[in-house]
């Protein structure tokens, strides 16, 4: 995928200063999924064009993802080598960083200043619509010119293409215009291509900061930038002004779903482990929260549905991340009720809203399997509690809140369990609530950290 940027500026070579890249030299990095390289299509005193190519490895894309989507050749086979995506504005990063944060060495007052620039980028997925694009780079004062062609001369009838030839002409900072496409080439791809998680909400608004609060799509780019995800969204608009005027910024409330999964890792990083297990991992959303912590050399995840664990794999986008990064982690197959030899060797582990979908009766098979014979130093449990239910008016009395519950518990009935479960297993066990406590009903959830007593 390519991205050009031309200057008239004389003398236009000062682009060079400005990317601290000499024209003269092409240079070329690693990327998590490939390798970038900056060069210079055209170097003159009248005009210098800056090149910015992203080579993707098909073979990087690939691993990690084996049985994953059930297409073994999707790796192989798509647009990512050549269509404009965050790989770019990933790159950008790379290639161009000190020229996004506005410092130059050599033309400290250029960089201040309002330049000419053309942007080409032949290939920026928009799924066709040209309006789009322009709404994104119009109201940031860029003349746009937006087409698309014909996927296949030879073949009319297979339609225009689902790619824009995106051409942006304005006077602009370089600071400034490497933000704008920082923020807005995700944006029109729109696809998922790696995971986000609270880090992207620090890019939103570090390369957003002076335009994106005032943009009349500043809803719509700070959804597509964060992926649709809810949580994030709200975080980031915690930051913006309101509509009803400046000033009145209202602080995110976390949803529970955060606020529980916040707890739970301020949980296992406080235990000081460094290797952890996620039993019954489901969709994989602790594990992404894991992830990110250096801390966290080894997580497992495990689960009884194979199913759950596609989807884990696809919402954490292994192929797609850093070598150093999927190697920590493997999702496995498996039921807490049998012994299972590869759980062993773990210091902690969770188990996150998975007891109450066990029958009540057979919750001693997980007990021994875990407390027995996993036997790690740390483990925390978590299960909604049974009182609060009374908050959602739509829920009967004595029904559960997930048609997959076997039970709910009472603070009045988790804790004789976990104390009685530690004291069988040689555990100390200490309880906290999560969420916001109801005056009348208490926490929503309710979690107990176990602790393997020292013999
Ligand atoms: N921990 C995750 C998922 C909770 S849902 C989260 O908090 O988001 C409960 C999960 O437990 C489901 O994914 C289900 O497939 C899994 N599960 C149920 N019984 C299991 C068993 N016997 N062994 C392993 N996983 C089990």
């Amino acid at each position: 995928m390519l991205l050009t940027i031309l200057t008239t500026h004389a003398p236009a070579t000062d682009l060079g200063y400005l990317l601290h890249k000499n024209p003269a030299r092409p240079s070329r990095f690693d990327l998590p999924v490939g390798q970038g390289h900056v060069f210079y299509p055209e170097a003159t005193p009248e005009r210098c064009t800056v090149a910015l190519l992203v080579e993707v490895d098909s073979v990087v894309l690939s691993r990690g993802r084996a049985g994953a989507s059930g297409l073994p050749l999707e790796p192989y086979v798509n647009d990512r080598p050549y269509a404009a995506s965050s790989f770019l504005s990933s790159a950008m990063r790379e290639g161009f960083g000190t020229a996004m944060t506005g410092r130059s060495k050599e033309r400290p007052e250029l960089a201040a200043q309002t330049l000419p620039f053309e942007v080409h980028l032949p290939a920026l997925p928009s799924r066709g619509d040209v309006s789009l694009a322009e709404r994104m780079f119009r109201p940031l004062g860029y003349q746009v010119t937006a087409g698309t062609t014909l996927l296949d001369e030879s073949f009319p009838e297979w339609g225009q293409s689902p790619y824009l030839d995106l051409k942006l002409e304005g006077t602009v900072r370089l600071q400034d215009l490497l933000a704008h496409l920082y923020v807005l080439i995700p944006v029109l791809d729109d696809t998922q291509h790696y995971y986000v998680d609270e880090a992207e909400i620090d890019k939103l608004l570090r390369y957003g900061a002076g335009w994106l609060d005032a943009h009349p799509e500043r809803d719509l780019i700070t959804r597509r930038f964060l992926k649709h995800r809810r949580a994030l969204q709200r975080a980031a608009q915690a930051h913006f002004t309101d509509d009803d005027g400046p000033g009145s910024e209202r602080p995110a409330t976390p949803t529970l779903n955060e606020q529980r999964l916040e707890a739970l890792k301020a949980a296992l990083v406080a235990s000081g482990a460094v290797t952890v297990l996620d039993l019954g991992c489901g969709e994989g959303n602790l594990l992404a929260k894991l992830l990110p912590e250096r801390q966290f050399t080894r997580l497992l995840g495990l689960d009884v549905s194979p199913r759950v664990l596609a989807r884990a794999r696809d919402n954490l986008r292994l192929n797609e991340l850093p070598e150093s990064y999927r190697n920590r982690l493997t999702l496995t197959q498996g039921s807490l009720t049998y012994r299972d030899t590869r759980l062993q060797g773990f210091e902690a582990a969770a188990l996150v809203e998975v007891i109450e979908h066990l029958d009540e009766g057979r919750l001693w098979t997980l007990e021994r399997v875990v407390f027995g014979d996993a036997r790690p130093s740390t483990v925390v449990v978590k299960t909604p509690t049974e009182e609060f239910n009374a908050r959602w008016a739509s829920l009967p009395a004595g029904d559960t809140r997930h048609a997959d519950h076997r039970f709910e518990w009472t603070r009045a009935q988790f804790q004789p369990w976990a104390e009685r479960v530690a004291d069988e297993f040689g555990y100390a066990v200490t309880f906290q609530d999560v969420g916001e406590v109801d005056a009348h009903l208490g926490p929503p959830t309710q979690m107990a950290v176990f602790r393997l007593e020292a013999l």
